[in-house]
């Protein structure tokens, strides 16, 4: 899919050219999945329960079943699969957003073993309470970018691929663009999400100091890092800046999602895309200088040349735009500064960190006294002039506070550290905690608007301000599932969790909605469908016409009608919008994960 315009912010230039190149898509491919077509009321499975389970004492324990069989039940049993350990306990009815629920919590429950809830004659899937039910998917979920793995053969998957890319769309020259990773359920190599996943594998090992036996080795998180910044290394311009992705498409179509010859300069090579993005930049300069960091020791050449490609791209580049661009700026800032130890990133890193909060809305706007604590960015009014609204990036919500707690922890002796922290603490406590507890399901939804932007479903929050659960499907024709939001707001929230741990304080409020939102990927949600393959059940088949079932990926997950209301694809349409797996949902969910591990 093409990931241009989404990434760049939504509408714009490409946006055009993304639409053609769905259209095309749909006209060679299946046929359209119809978001019309959701959960029939009444259907099952009213419970929503997370299929892996939960730790014995991290996160809360909760149960949520739909309120629409007759007539309602009044109580749930909970029994171990092997007898005769059971109890039963009352349901309590709740109102909120996707219509009533039953709902009740067992958090007291710490007993280790595997057990099934009954509601009104409806069983849940089993479901552990272990402590490592979560850490225990990391191995799978990381071996997921083993499938991807483009320039070499990968047995079982598929013969080596892609030993011609590539030719530069400007001038016609070829490059060695050979490596990296395929991104999606396509061929293509965009180099925002898969920067993201070598970001994400050096953050699992470093929240994992120690493995145990069930999780990925460092060699094996090492050698996977390694293999992709086999590729961005390449995509390093001589002056410094990266460029955008190899066999995106030209014209925003997809014409580059092919297998080819691996024969350099025939007919099917495919395309570098030269243009050149901050964010790419910063995020470029993130990873090498975490590469500089994991493999100094064990391959100083190899470090070294890391940390002068981070280094160049940071000099090369202007380090301004918009709250997005800042916070990867700012995480590039602090990984230079622990790699070097230089003072001129500590003083860049502090300048970042003072336009970040000025990008944070501090009070009540838009005639309400609700939430507060979002980034902004501007947008036009109807009349074509510009105001501050609410932030809004489906991949990386929270990515201007994670900057925020990573300056935190850089720099110990910021004059500013005091109110980064107090930023996320707002960020979290007056606009996050809010907006998810709108619904039983502790969603927290993916957009705040002011006013209807789109002839569609806008939920009315206070004043001016709206909001969707998922996205607008008549804003653009690119829309799909929010699974990356999802675990990058867990992502947050787990951070500043652990933030609060390690000084002491209570971080508990901050896991407990966490866990909700990776819970919600792993099958409490209306259509109890895990999106994970290789774990849980009901998983959709996936979105993924060139290798088909990988291990460990996840899905873009549920997306929304008009109305606001979840869909999903069950019925093998091949929907790309809800069952195509994506590099972010992988790295964030392993990231967050991981970080949750040491969070409570
Ligand atoms: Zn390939």
């Amino acid at each position: 899919m093409n990931r241009r315009s989404f990434l760049s912010g939504l509408g714009g230039a490409s946006t055009l050219s993304v639409i053609a190149s769905r259209r095309a898509a749909a006209q060679a491919g299946p046929p359209e999945f119809d978001p019309v077509e959701k959960d029939a009321p009444g259907a099952t499975p009213a419970i929503a329960l997370n299929h892996l389970g939960f730790r014995p004492r991290a996160g809360k324990k909760t149960l949520v079943v739909r309120a629409t069989a007759k007539p309602l039940a009044t109580e749930f049993e909970l029994r171990d699969v092997v007898p005769p350990f059971k109890f039963k306990r009352s349901l309590e009815k709740t109102e909120g957003d996707f219509g009533p629920f039953l709902t009740a919590e067992f958090t007291d429950l710490v007993r280790p073993g595997i057990y099934q809830i009954n509601v009104g004659g409806e069983r849940s899937v089993p479901f552990f309470i272990r402590e490592d039910v979560w850490r225990r998917t990391l191995a799978r979920s990381v071996g997921y970018y083993r499938y991807q793995r483009c320039g070499v053969a990968v047995p079982g998957v598929h013969a080596v691929c892609h030993l011609d890319d590539a030719r530069r769309r400007d001038t016609g020259e070829h490059v060695d663009t050979v490596g990296g990773w395929h991104d999606a359920g396509d061929l293509r190599k965009w180099m925002d999400p898969t920067v993201l996943n070598g970001i994400s594998l050096l953050n699992v090992l470093r929240n994992l100091p120690a493995p145990r036996a069930e999780d990925p080795t460092h060699q094996q998180l090492l050698d996977e890092a390694r293999h992709g910044n086999l590729y961005f290394l390449k995509m390093q311009d001589k002056d410094g800046r990266v460029w955008h992705d190899v066999a995106g498409g030209v014209n925003g179509d997809n014409s580059d999602n092919h297998w080819t010859d691996n024969i350099i300069g025939t007919a099917d090579d495919r395309y570098i895309n030269t243009k050149k993005l901050e964010r790419i930049a910063a995020m470029f300069a993130t990873l090498e200088a975490m590469m500089a960091q994991v493999f100094r020791g064990a391959d100083d050449p190899y470090a070294d040349r890391c940390l002068e490609a981070g280094a160049r791209a940071w000099t090369a580049s202007a380090r301004r735009g918009s709250a997005l661009d800042l916070a990867w700026w700012a995480m590039a800032a602090c990984e230079l500064h622990r790699t070097t130890g230089k003072p001129a990133f500590r003083d860049e890193a502090l300048r970042l960190g003072r336009d970040l909060l000025a990008l944070q809305n501090t009070s009540f706007a838009f005639d309400q006294k609700l939430v507060r604590g979002y980034w902004t960015e501007p947008s036009p009014r109807p009349s074509g002039s510009l105001q501050q609204t609410p932030f809004y990036n489906i991949v990386y919500p929270g990515l201007p506070a994670l900057a925020l707690i990573n300056l935190y922890e850089s720099f110990p002796a910021a004059a500013d550290r005091g109110k980064w922290k107090d930023a996320v603490k707002l960020h979290l406590d007056e606009f996050v905690e809010p907006m998810a507890s709108r619904s039983a399901y502790r969603l927290i939804p993916s957009g705040l608007y002011v006013g209807r932007p789109s002839p569609e479903t806008y939920r009315p929050l206070a004043g001016q301000l709206t909001y969707r659960y998922f996205m607008p499907v008549n804003k653009q024709f690119w829309w799909q599932g929010i699974n990356s939001h999802l675990g990058c707001s867990a992502l947050l929230l787990g951070q500043f969790a652990r933030l609060l741990r390690d000084e002491g304080g209570d971080g508990k409020p901050y896991l407990d909605l966490a866990y909700p939102q990776l819970e919600w990927i792993m099958g409490a949600n209306p259509f109890g469908a895990c999106l994970m393959t290789g774990e849980g059940m009901k998983n959709p088949y996936p979105h993924s016409r060139f290798v088909g079932l990988i291990p460990g990926g996840i899905m873009n997950g549920i997306a929304g009608n008009a109305e606001d209301e979840p869909v999903l694809d069950q019925a093998y349409m091949i929907d790309w919008r809800t069952c195509e797996y994506w590099s972010p949902h992988v790295a964030f969910y392993l990231w967050a994960v991981s970080t949750l591990e040491n969070a409570a």
